[in-house]
């Protein structure tokens, strides 16, 4: 059997295309556009990829992006002023700040520190709290477009056996409660777990968000299951000195066994901005007062 490849960059390109369309509804309503503000501290070089790509990104949908370059000098007590003058700041919707920070800042004060309804990476301790009892606010964006990718594919998921392979605060976690919230019977799995290619093989759902490549063997994979790869890793590539992504599920042995798989590049990766957008248009909507329709993207 030979599983279907679930296209996270087609959806995510979707995804986009319909945030677009609703902005200009928002602009014609609100007389202005949606805002996102990224904040940068030092020259980490993924991070400016990262970063740029979420700039060119919400300049494309139509919102103005405001962004914040700062020296990796910078002292914990600057960056805590830089981000209540966002906090406070109308024509800002949305406020990001790129992880990791340099040593001399504590990310769990920065991130205390957002307005919980200006948090669209959705990481401040109101919105996992929210999350958990069930409430409005704002969720991780890649766990959620994972979430979204699960939903097209499999339609309700209530009932199904779920499990996540990794418990960070920004996926594994908060992707356990979506799934939960889906009514799903979930297995958090994580380094500690007994057995984990048995507790893989009762899963029809499997999320590998792990950080090890092609860890998620194609042989624990239950027939049929249906499998979301969050993992982004670098590995030596074929040729001398080149490299190459993989996930953390080896994809070659698991799409022969799966129903339906993501890949790595082209599956999750493409999601996590699509939704990041998708929570700053949420974010503008509810901060202008403008109706915004519940389950439309
Ligand atoms: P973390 O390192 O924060 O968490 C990894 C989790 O994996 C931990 O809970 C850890 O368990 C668990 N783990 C580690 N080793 C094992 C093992 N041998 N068996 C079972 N569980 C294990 O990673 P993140 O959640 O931040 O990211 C996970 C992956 O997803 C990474 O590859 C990252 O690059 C990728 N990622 C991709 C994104 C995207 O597509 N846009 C966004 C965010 C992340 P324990 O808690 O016990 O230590």
């Amino acid at each position: 059997m030979s599983a279907d490849i679930i296209d996270g960059k087609a959806f995510a390109g979707d995804l986009r295309a319909r945030v677009a369309e609703k902005v200009a509804a928002f602009r014609a309503a609100a007389d202005r556009a949606p805002g996102l503000a990224v904040v940068l501290v030092g020259e980490d070089p993924a991070s400016q990829v990262y970063v740029r790509s979420k700039h060119k990104a919400t300049i494309e949908a139509g919102m103005e992006s405001f962004e914040h370059r700062l020296p990796d000098t910078t002292t914990q007590d600057e960056l805590l002023a830089v981000v209540r003058r966002l906090n406070t700041d109308d024509s800002v919707d949305g406020i990001l700040v790129q992880l990791p920070l340099p040593p001399q800042i504590d990310e769990n004060v920065v991130i205390a520190t957002i307005d919980p309804d200006k948090d669209v990476d959705g990481f401040h301790v109101v919105n996992a709290g929210r999350l958990a009892v069930g409430q409005h606010g704002y969720v991780p964006c890649t766990p959620l477009g994972c979430l979204m990718l699960l939903k097209d594919r499999l339609g309700d998921l209530s009932g199904l056996d779920a499990v996540v392979i990794g418990r960070s605060n920004i996926v594994g976690k908060p992707m356990a409660q979506l799934l939960l919230g889906e009514s799903c019977t979930v297995t958090i799995a994580h380094s500690r777990t007994r057995d984990l290619p048995d507790v893989v093989k009762r899963a029809d759902i499997v999320v590998a968000a792990v950080g090890r490549p092609e860890m998620i063997r194609g042989d624990w994979i239950k027939p049929g299951a249906t499998v979301i790869d969050v993992g982004i890793n670098r590995v030596p590539g074929a040729e001398p000195g080149k490299t190459k992504l993989v996930g953390d599920v080896d994809f070659a042995a698991a799409s022969q066994v799966a129903g339906a798989i993501t890949p790595v590049p082209g599956g999750v990766g493409p999601m996590t901005i699509a939704v990041l957008l998708r929570n700053t248009l949420v974010a503008a909507h509810r901060r202008a007062g403008v109706p915004y329709a519940k389950g439309s993207i």
